[in-house]
């Protein structure tokens, strides 16, 4: 049976493992992925630098102004066999991972003209084309009419421990209370926001993984996937 091509909208809480999935799936079935939370991330750091975000504190008016100079741009690295985030021409994939835009990354993303500037982005990359998108408003709100939805969650000290374990991996010194904080902290803001909150679609399949390895989640997605694509 020919195989139809679908679109993918991963959402859920911040940590769960998300993008590790999102990334696995499209390499098997071939299909372009796309990080939404590198895009907030990207923002951020250009806020940053520009210093509209300073110590907690957005000059929002100011960063909207400046939304018409930001250019971000994901480019294909062959050797990680990831496509790597770029703000302007620069290469900014590590400097988006660090806590510094992990705590700020929030409070810009509660930005409505931020989101609507990213929104229109992320749906023309995924035009004609078979994505894997992951987020947090992906099948809510980015892409509605996505085949196959997932919202995914764990427990907020799973989550918590996994995302230090990934960020001491790259040489961030973090304590666990510092990184169970952050993500607890995200996940309230994300779902409070007025705009786009987090929030499972109704129609999303969901994905506890607490206790789950990462070989079952990924056979279970996978399966269902293979499952929209033959109907
Ligand atoms: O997925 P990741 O943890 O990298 O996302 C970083 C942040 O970007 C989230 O905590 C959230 O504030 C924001 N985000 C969002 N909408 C998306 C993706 C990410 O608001 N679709």
């Amino acid at each position: 049976m020919a195989k139809q091509r679908i679109t993918i909208a991963i959402d859920g809480h911040s940590s769960a493992g998300k993008s590790t999935m999102a990334k696995a799936l499209a390499k098997e079935l071939n299909y372009f992925y796309i990080d939404t939370g590198a895009m907030y991330r990207g923002v951020t750091l250009f806020a940053m630098k520009e210093r509209y975000v300073m110590n907690g504190c957005i000059d929002e008016s100011g960063l909207e102004e400046a939304l018409d100079r930001l250019f971000l741009t994901f480019r294909f690295n062959p050797s990680t066999e990831c496509s790597e985030m770029h703000l302007g021409g620069t290469n900014i994939e590590k400097e988006i991972r660090t806590m510094e835009v992990a705590k700020n990354v929030s409070l810009v993303a509660k930005i409505p003209a931020v989101r609507k500037k990213l929104v229109a982005l992320q749906r023309r990359l995924a035009e004609g084309d078979s994505v894997v998108m992951d987020g947090r408003d992906i099948g809510t709100v980015v892409l509605p009419n996505a085949e196959l939805k997932f919202f995914m969650t764990a427990d907020p000290e799973v989550r918590a421990w996994r995302r230090l374990r990934e960020l001491q991996e790259n040489g961030k010194e973090v304590t666990f209370d510092e990184v169970l904080e952050n993500v607890l902290e995200r996940d309230r803001i994300d779902s409070e926001r007025a705009v786009a909150p987090l929030k499972q679609a109704d129609d999303a399949v969901v994905i506890d993984n607490s206790n789950l390895t990462m070989e079952e989640q990924y056979q279970f997605m996978l399966n269902l996937a293979k499952k929209r694509m033959e109907h």
